[in-house]
């Protein structure tokens, strides 16, 4: 037996199920915000287990899915600009304008690959001095702490073609938004685990101070999601409203000083643009004017541009927890994980993806 096998043992599970509902009065709306929660709670058969009375909506917890479409748009361009693009291979079959990906311009000779980690991408940017290099820079603040890592290195060892495209997005912000929006009624926030092994505990406070909403830093296992669960039912009838860390094999309360050190040497908040939302105070990380030569806006003298939206997709109302993904008239006709028309069915981490994989 490993470490894990006790956060998947069946008789806790069975156990921890049965005190939620026993002990449950009402109705319990959680929300996470972590794609890997999102497939966690549908792959182990966690969803299925629950009451109709405990209420699962995912939020904006898929890096890739919550990339705006002006930001897809700025990847096609730069795509379009004689530069070699390094990207995550989950980004290749975002669809942007004109139903463009990276992966038909690829196709059509744009020089896109995929890397495993922007330590790669720097790599290439050595090994082809004469050409300028670029890494998308999308994701949380488990992603950003490596890729500033990769700037600082790019910059001590004076490689001077290599830039980020830096999309970054803070999870605090968001969470702060949503629950600000009067039609979302969430009555409890499923934590990321990853995300707060990054920054700890202490941001997400304003969730029990300002908003009076309990939240649970948790683990990807079902027993840590059941615990959640319980954490949950257990406060309400208490009367107590709390962000309390469930993850702490992982995650500590002040998080990872040298991770957010380095990230924080690099990157300095601004607000950014997220896919359903809209702009975000605050939420996003842009790369700081000492750095300026790695910041492929500034390089490549780029802009935002306003896109339309996908016609007929709704990742928007599915990514703030408004729709379930099989509600979209698309879902599983036009749109399915092999021919998607929206990110959220393109990512692995998707909503739409997983509720497809695992409800159909
Ligand atoms: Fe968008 Fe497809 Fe999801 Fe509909 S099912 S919201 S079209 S990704």
């Amino acid at each position: 037996m490993n470490l894990f096998d006790n956060f998947k043992d069946p008789q806790l599970c069975k156990t921890l199920l049965a005190r939620i509902h026993a002990e449950l009065d009402g109705e319990l709306r959680f929300m996470e915000v972590c794609g890997t929660h999102t497939v966690s709670i549908f792959r182990s058969g966690v969803r299925s287990l629950l009451s109709e009375k405990v209420v699962h909506l995912s939020g904006p917890g898929c890096p890739v899915c919550v990339t705006h479409d002006s930001e897809v748009a700025a990847f096609l361009e730069l795509a379009g600009k004689n530069a070699i693009i390094t990207t995550f291979g989950d980004l290749m079959r975002v669809p942007g304008p004109d139903k463009k990906t990276l992966k038909s311009v690829q196709a059509e000779g744009a020089r896109v690959k995929v890397v495993y980690s922007p330590f790669d991408a720097l790599k290439i940017a050595q090994d082809n001095p004469n050409d300028k290099v670029v890494f998308l820079g999308v994701g949380f603040e488990t992603t950003a702490p490596a890729i500033a890592a990769t700037v600082k290195v790019a910059r001590e060892q004076g490689i001077s073609n290599f830039s980020v495209l830096c999309f970054h997005k803070l999870v605090p912000p968001a969470l702060d938004a949503l629950v600000g929006d009067p039609e979302l009624q969430v009555q409890a926030f499923l934590l990321p685990g990853h995300v707060s092994a990054i920054i700890g505990v202490e941001p997400y406070r304003f969730l029990a101070g300002k908003h009076g909403l309990p939240a649970v830093v948790a683990g990807f296992e079902p027993v840590d999601i059941l615990q959640a669960l319980y954490m949950f039912v257990t406060m309400r009838n208490e009367g107590k409203i709390e962000v309390v860390n469930a993850y702490t094999r992982v995650v500590s309360d002040e998080g990872n000083p040298k991770a957010m050190s380095v990230m924080n040497e690099i990157f300095s908040p601004c607000d950014a643009l997220w896919r359903g939302i809209g702009l975000i105070p605050g939420s996003g990380l842009e790369i700081r004017d000492e750095f300026a030569g790695y910041d492929a806006m500034r390089v490549f003298d780029m802009q935002l541009h306003d896109v339309p939206e996908i016609k007929g997709c709704r990742c928007g109302d599915v990514l703030k927890g408004k729709m379930s993904p099989d509600k979209c008239p698309l879902f599983g006709k036009a749109c399915t994980p092999a021919s998607p028309v929206g990110p959220c069915m393109v990512s692995t981490e998707g909503s739409c993806a997983a509720y497809y994989k695992y409800r159909i």
